[in-house]
């Protein structure tokens, strides 16, 4: 399938047309940012696994019942994935404490929920994301309380399957970001990527941080960590 002209340029990935109007490509750059796009970044080689191990996860989640975006992987930075109006909300999950949880709460890192969490954010990068209630998505027309049941119920099932998924890979899964979209016909599939720059992976022996944070954090061994969990994922190394 050809690349038509390029609909969207975000922070990580490309978007582009294609002969078909319900389908588009979406393409994986290096490119990292944090802390609300101050920092500004590349990690070698993240394109290409983040593209490759958010194809795995969502045709794990689809073999569970999760429809997502997924239709074909085109080659190791691009896929093929079905076209959806981007419900306008960053729908987060959480088993431990960590990140912004922490800092707002003023609680350690590291407490481990009896229950998973669930919060919303606006995608609005001119107002950072603000933290929003259902009440208020629906108040803004950002999704109807269908739409906002479906998606709380599928965000519990996605957490469900990728938890005891990485758990097998010695992994924690600490927290995620998930996207939904809209098909032409309503339907809500999970859309834009499930990677280790939107999840929160720790070695569930050594705690050690296998995900962005080392980015955020100027840690270091950021591309190790990114290449350790596609190794995790693929059995071997990329
Ligand atoms: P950002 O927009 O935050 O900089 P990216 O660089 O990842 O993020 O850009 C990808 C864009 O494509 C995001 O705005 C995302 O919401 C959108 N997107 C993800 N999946 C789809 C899809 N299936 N159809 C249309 N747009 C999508
Ligand atoms: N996250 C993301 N994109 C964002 C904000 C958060 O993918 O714009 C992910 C992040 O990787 C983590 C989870 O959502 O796995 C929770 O992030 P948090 O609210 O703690 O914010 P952060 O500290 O990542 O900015």
């Amino acid at each position: 399938m050809e690349k038509g002209a390029q609909l969207y340029e975000g922070k990580a990935k490309k978007v582009f047309a294609t002969a078909d109007e319900n389908l588009v490509i979406v393409s994986y750059k290096d490119d990292a940012t944090a802390n609300d796009g101050e920092k500004k970044g590349t990690i070698a080689g993240k394109g290409s696994i983040n593209n490759r191990m958010s194809n795995h996860l969502m045709q794990l989640l689809e073999e569970n019942g999760v429809p997502t975006h997924f239709v074909e992987e085109l080659n190791d930075r691009e896929t093929v994935v079905k076209k959806v109006e981007i419900v306008a909300l960053e729908v987060i999950i959480r088993n431990i404490s960590a990140g912004h949880f922490a800092s707002r709460y003023g609680v350690p890192e590291g407490i481990v929920f009896e229950e998973p969490t669930i919060e919303f954010s606006l995608k609005n990068d001119d107002l950072h994301d603000p933290l929003l209630n259902s009440y208020h998505a629906v108040a803004l027309k950002v999704a109807t309380w269908d739409e906002i049941n479906r998606i709380k119920e599928m965000a519990f099932t996605v957490n469900r399957v990728l938890s005891e998924y990485f758990l097998k890979l010695n992994v924690r899964l600490v927290d995620f970001k998930l996207e939904f979209g809209r098909l032409a016909d309503g339907t809500i599939v999970l859309a834009d990527e499930i990677s280790p720059d939107t999840c929160r992976f720790w070695d569930a022996t050594t705690n050690e941080k296998l995900d962005k944070d080392r980015f955020r954090r100027d840690m270091g061994g950021v591309e190790d960590a990114y290449r350790e969990m596609m190794r995790r994922v693929f059995g071997k190394e990329e």
